[in-house]
């Protein structure tokens, strides 16, 4: 397997086909494993994976399992509150994310190449490198994220949507003491007009915060970040934005794809569906289609069956990561509307059983070779750690 990028999505599949003994080579455009410097909110469905991979432990090392998350309104007014006792969801480092599978790939004999630049593929299962040189492989994957060179050069791109907002990330030193409150402790979603601040606690040293505005928002989304300007938006989390040194500014984008592979060529992870990061799953659904994808191999012993066994894989993958980024989209939509009205929906939407489901459909998933779906691997790693109370 050839696998063009190293981000989350790439390193899960270099670790789920590593594992089943598969010849892996990782190549990564950046001369180092370097993940943004931001958290990354992994649900339910993605501790299944890590789990599945042996990687679990490793991964939430120094994150915060969440217990509460809250919605705030423009004064400070709380809107909602949802307790996590009853579901998995953590704030992670990005880079420790990234690493835990790494060394997973690597102790199972992937190489990773970094430095090493994909420019293409051919669907015989050729990878195409901007030095002139190629690699060929019984498989090739691309997950080299939203611009994805190996998708373009197929022809397999239906729509690249950039979207109308985005986000600047910050990672802040937590204060002494700030960790051992309750209020710093709590996922909060600060609402106002149509920027938000999102406050995310990792540990007693990092806390990790989400600007979200409009691409339009000239002032609001400048790096390094007009610290005034956001100070009068939120006058009460001056505190936090003071604190705000390195950052960046991403816009959201919505990939959608003809198809997720063409012969021994398959796309996954933003490459194949990226999505606005409003439910927390572009990362979830990239872990949990690489291994789904390795799981479709297992049986596969002869290489012409190779084609046949990735279309059945995006056959099975796929709705739900259609359903995931329609719902990412629509919960996205609230950016634009007035307070009174995002507070309406906000309230009597989540006491509708239906509507939370639509939005925790992903999260609550067990992904393809994970305890509880329909295809279990026998590669599962160890049987799976199933709390169910926030620690
Ligand atoms: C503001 C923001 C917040 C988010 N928050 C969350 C969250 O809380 N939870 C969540 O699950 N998801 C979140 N996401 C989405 C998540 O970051 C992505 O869905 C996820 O990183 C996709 O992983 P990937 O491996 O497919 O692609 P990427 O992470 O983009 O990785 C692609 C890799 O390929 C490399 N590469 C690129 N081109 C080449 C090339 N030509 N040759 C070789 N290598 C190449 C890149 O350097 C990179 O390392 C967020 C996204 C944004 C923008």
């Amino acid at each position: 397997v050839e696998i063009a990028g190293a981000g989350i999505g790439a390193m899960t599949a270099a670790a789920a086909f590593a594992l089943r003994g598969w010849a892996v080579t990782v190549h990564e455009t950046q001369p180092r494993l370097r993940e943004a410097g931001a958290g990354i909110y992994v649900w339910e469905n993605g501790f299944r994976v890590l789990e599945a991979l042996g990687a679990y432990d490793d991964a939430i090392r120094d994150a915060h399992r969440g217990y509460k998350s809250r919605i705030r309104g423009p004064n400070n007014e709380l809107m909602e509150e949802r307790s996590h006792a009853d579901e998995r969801v953590y704030a992670v480092v990005r880079q420790n994310l990234v690493n835990a599978l790494a060394k997973v790939a690597t102790d199972n004999g992937a190489t990773i190449v970094c430095g090493s630049t994909a420019v293409g593929a051919l669907p015989e299962g050729k990878l195409l490198f901007s030095d002139g040189t190629s690699a060929d492989a019984d498989l090739v994957i691309g997950m080299d994220g939203v611009g994805s060179r190996v998708r373009d050069s197929l022809g397999l791109l239906r729509s690249l949507e950039m979207l109308p907002d985005g986000s600047i990330r910050a990672m802040i030193p937590t204060l002494p003491g700030e960790y051992d409150t309750e209020e710093g402790r709590i996922f909060i979603e600060n609402w106002s007009g149509n920027r938000r601040l999102i406050i995310t606690p990792i540990n007693k040293d990092v806390t990790y915060l989400a600007f979200t505005c409009l691409d339009s928002d000239v002032e609001a989304k400048q790096v390094p970040i007009h610290k005034a300007l956001w100070t009068r938006t939120f006058p009460h989390l001056a505190h936090y934005i003071d604190r705000v040194e390195d950052a960046r500014w991403d816009v959201f984008s919505t990939i959608k794809v003809k198809a997720w592979s063409v012969g021994h060529v398959a796309i996954a992870g933003d490459a194949a569906h990226a999505q606005p990061p409003n439910l927390g799953q572009g990362g979830g659904m990239a872990m949990q289609n690489a291994l789904g994808l390795a799981v479709a191999l297992e049986g596969v012993t002869d290489r012409s069956d190779i084609p046949a066994a990735l279309v059945a894989w995006e056959t099975r993958e796929r709705p739900l990561v259609e359903h995931c980024q329609k719902w990412s989209a629509l919960y996205g939509e609230l950016t634009y509307w007035p307070d009174e009205l995002r507070l309406q929906v906000l309230h009597h939407g989540s006491q509708i059983p239906w509507i939370t489901k639509q939005l925790t459909r992903a999260a609550q998933s067990h992904p393809t070779g994970t305890v509880g779906s329909t295809l279990v691997s026998p590669y599962l790693a160890a049987a799976p750690v199933l709390e169910t109370a926030a620690d």
